[in-house]
């Protein structure tokens, strides 16, 4: 049975990355101000342990491809911490290939010249034959038809998820965080005459302190709950407020693994892969029996299975879930569920869709590993983080389902918490909806782009 201390100066919420990458920055600057970390300063308490949550089962994708100028300048800001500790994280910094139709021609250039503006490595090829020519110079089974604009970023790529997590939590270790698996957080004690909060209730008792990071992925809906935050909110679109609108909704993400073996994909010159994502409209026929699928627009994104070396990983655009959020069984999570789990279809389309794209990868939609993959996400009303301090002393990092890759958000969250406000970090606030600051949408049929 876990023990939990009475006191506590910083308590984090959750195991997963932003909690421990939260636990190990704090812990670091705390260090660097000359503070000794005592046993009990910084706790992390986890219903499970480390990486139970969206980290242990994401696909592991780091990339910087965002429409969104803030977004682009904070996983700026994550890429290097990912390449500054690539051997810890066994970081592939393999690059990722934003792949297009004509439709986001447009908007992928836009975000090539931003790119270049911050000094992102990254570069823009365009016209159809140019696009072919470059893809066939790196896999000579390319064949997907249609492809008008490449972005091909140069950083990036992938890391096995358990392994990167897990040497999070290592780090803040070392940095003497006190990580707490099999601990349940139930609610919050408030003072009598604040909002503040001064203990963290648990099913073990209740851990009092100054400070209170929730870092629970797709939880985070429960805690708002807790913390009696507003279930509907107003949100300004274009100079026009719509009221009653809610603050959080889940999609699922659509995941699988192609059982072809370790190394199926690598790139002509024998080097891991980058990261592979297609956005297309053209026709995608059935590998199976060639029946059309969709001729509508389409999009997946594949690379290698790092995490358990079956061949490869990969995903389709995510389903919304269910408009009711209350009605959502987030426990068990992910893989575990029974009630959201990818389909048949997800499996058809995926699979044909890596078919269309590459040769080697046609009759092998037989080689679909089933089983359950994929997992819950909960977003934002426009699918962008919230980043920001509720109830005086509470910090929510609610990364809309962007995180994986967001290694650098602890880092700037345990500044603020220490009273740096971060300019990377501002855009993300909470009174965004209700001023119209809002973050800008592009032509992907991925929420999350
Ligand atoms: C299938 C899938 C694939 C993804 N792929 C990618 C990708 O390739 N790249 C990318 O950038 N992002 C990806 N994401 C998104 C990314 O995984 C998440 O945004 C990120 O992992 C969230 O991290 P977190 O630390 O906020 O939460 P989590 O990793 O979910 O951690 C939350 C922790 O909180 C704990 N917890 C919850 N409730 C309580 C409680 N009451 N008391 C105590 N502890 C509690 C949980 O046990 C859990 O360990 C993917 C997501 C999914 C679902």
């Amino acid at each position: 049975m876990s023990k939990i201390p009475q006191k506590a100066k910083y308590v984090i919420i959750g195991a997963g990355i932003h909690g421990l990458s939260t636990a190990w920055n704090l812990g670091e600057k705390l260090k660097a101000k000359g503070q000794t970390i005592k046993e009990n300063d910084i706790v992390v308490l986890d219903k499970t342990g480390i990486a139970a949550g969206a980290s242990g089962i994401a696909c592991g994708v780091v990339r910087n491809n965002y429409f969104q100028p803030a977004m682009r300048e904070l996983m700026a800001h994550s890429v290097e911490m990912w390449e500054h500790d690539a051997d810890e994280f066994n970081y592939h910094s393999v690059g990722f290939m934003q792949i297009n139709t004509e439709s986001m021609r447009k908007d992928m250039n836009s975000v090539y010249e931003q790119q270049q503006k911050i000094g992102y490595n990254s570069e823009f090829i365009e016209g159809e034959e140019k696009c072919f020519n470059y893809m066939k110079n790196m896999f000579s089974d390319w064949q997907a038809k249609g492809i008008t604009s490449i972005l091909h970023e140069k950083q990036g790529g992938y890391s096995p998820n358990k392994i990167a997590i897990n040497a999070c939590g290592k780090k803040a270790l070392n940095q003497g965080a006190n990580i707490i698996s099999g601990v349940e957080v139930t609610g919050f004690k408030k003072g009598s005459n604040s909002k503040a909060v001064t203990g963290v209730e648990t099913n073990l008792g209740t851990v009092e302190c100054e400070q209170v990071i929730v870092a629970v992925g797709p939880w985070v809906y429960k805690f708002w709950e807790m913390l009696e935050l507003p279930k509907k909110i107003s949100i300004k679109y274009n100079g026009e407020t719509k009221d009653n609108q809610n603050m959080w909704k889940y999609w699922f993400l659509q995941e699988g693994v192609m059982n072809v073996g370790d190394g199926f994909l690598k790139t002509d010159d024998g080097k891991m892969p980058p990261l592979i994502h297609v956005d297309s409209d053209e026709p995608l026929y059935s590998d199976r029996d060639k029946s059309l699928i969709t001729d509508k627009m389409w999009g997946i994104y594949y690379k290698p299975d790092v995490c358990e070396k079956l061949g490869i990983q990969g995903g389709a655009a995510p389903f919304k879930v269910n408009d009711k959020v209350e009605d959502v069984k987030v426990d068990p999570y992910g893989l575990a569920s029974k009630d959201y789990q990818t389909t048949d279809d997800f499996a058809h389309m995926w699979s044909s869709a890596l078919a269309h794209c590459q040769k080697r990868f046609e009759g092998k939609s037989n080689q679909y590993k089933q089983g359950p993959s994929g997992g819950l996400g909960c977003f934002t009303p426009d699918s962008f983080p919230v980043f920001d301090k509720f109830c005086e002393n509470v910090y929510i990092i609610a990364d809309s389902n962007h995180g994986y890759k967001m290694m650098g958000v602890g880092k700037l969250v345990a500044d603020e918490i220490l009273g740096n406000e971060s300019e990377l970090l501002k855009p993300f606030r909470f009174n965004r909806y209700e001023k119209g600051d809002l973050h800008p949408t592009s032509n992907s049929p991925f929420p999350w782009s």
